[in-house]
């Protein structure tokens, strides 16, 4: 089999790796950051429903991450699990649920006397947490035991992998915009306060449209607390303003946020495009698979992403 070059080392370039790898090709992961330091290290991250173009497929990405999700929350040390959520705001849900909707595990109305910060609407239901930084290790491991190697390695233009490997397969998130001349590419800053966790065993979020809402992750050791989106902004510096409004909306929420410890603020750039690139391109006598543009559903989308990446390097 050929040998592929991965362009990237977050949640979608070691999620390819391991799909391929385990297919038994020869990977080599290039990449100019190593997974703690990718924007996929500061999602929440949640799987949750994505409406994005393209939609039919984004549909077939969603469900098939979701079925990998529920298999990885039952192995230990994946730092995946199945875990209960309210989820509060306008939710606009009709009499026919969207497909995307419909696939949300245990999806069920909240009791509005329970929804607390003078909500009224809301749903419960059991979503599969991800707790990156652990999670992505796992991903680390597995393409290792695949025989995957991951390397520093910037690269300048996808031909420079090209010149190493028949088949490259680009998973440079934001990354893209330079190294393929992506103009639809934009990023989405957001920001992450994250503390020790009091005892908290359930996600919360607030679905809205605007660019700041509530929500956390309890993992076992700390909660990543949220949320903004701010569109267009490269300048990943935190801001001590949003870190002090993100703790003010969540302590509302959940008062056993008061008193634990802030451990860090963490800020991450979305890649966001109109819709997520994932086709075949020929370079010269090499192939470039493009896995990028994922926005706000990188993690959601991964698994259903990879496979499909694992089949267009094998369709010849
Ligand atoms: C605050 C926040 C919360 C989020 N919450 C969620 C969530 O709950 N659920 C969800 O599904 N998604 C969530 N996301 C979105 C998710 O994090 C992204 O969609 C996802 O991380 C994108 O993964 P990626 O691997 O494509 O890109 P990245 O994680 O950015 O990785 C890109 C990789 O490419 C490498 N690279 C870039 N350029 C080059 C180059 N020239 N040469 C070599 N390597 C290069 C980088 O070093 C990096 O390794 C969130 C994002 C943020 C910021």
């Amino acid at each position: 089999m050929q040998q592929v070059v991965v362009i990237g080392a977050g949640v979608s370039g070691l999620t390819s790796a391991v799909c391929l790898a385990e297919a038994g090709w020869p990977v080599r992961v290039w990449t100019a950051a190593m997974p703690p330091d990718t924007t996929s290290a500061v999602a929440g991250a949640v799987w949750g429903p994505v409406f994005t173009e393209p939609v039919a497929k984004t549909l077939s990405w969603c469900r098939q991450s979701l079925r990998v999700f529920r298999e990885l929350a039952d192995e230990p040390g994946t730092g995946v699990r199945m875990a209960p959520a309210l989820t509060v705001g306008d939710l606009a849900v009709g009499a026919e649920l969207p497909p995307q909707v419909a696939l949300i595990p245990d999806l069920r109305p909240a009791d509005p006397a329970d929804l607390p910060g003078g909500f009224t609407t809301g749903f419960r239901s059991t979503l599969p947490m991800i707790d990156m930084p652990q999670y992505l290790n796992y991903l680390t491991r597995r393409v290792a035991a695949a025989g995957g190697e991951i390397e520093i390695h910037p690269v300048r233009s996808v031909a420079e992998a090209a010149d190493a490997a028949p088949v490259v397969v680009n998973c440079s998130g934001l990354g893209a915009a330079k190294l393929t001349g992506d103009d639809t590419l934009r990023p989405l800053f957001g920001q992450h306060v994250v503390v020790s966790n009091p005892g908290l065993q359930q996600i919360f979020l607030e679905r809205n449209d605007a660019p700041e809402w509530v929500c956390y992750f309890p993992h076992p050791q700390r909660v990543v607390c949220g949320g903004i989106s701010i569109a267009g902004r490269w300048d990943k510096t935190a801001d001590p303003e949003v870190t002090q409004r993100i703790l003010q909306r969540c302590r509302r929420i959940e008062p056993r946020l008061e008193e634990t410890p802030v451990i860090e603020t963490i800020t991450g750039l979305r890649p966001d495009r109109p819709s997520v690139r994932l086709e075949s391109e020929p370079l010269g006598r090499a192939r470039c698979i493009h896995n990028y543009g994922h926005s706000a559903n990188g993690v959601t989308l991964s698994w259903g992403c990879a496979r499909e990446v694992a089949r267009l390097v094998g369709a010849q």
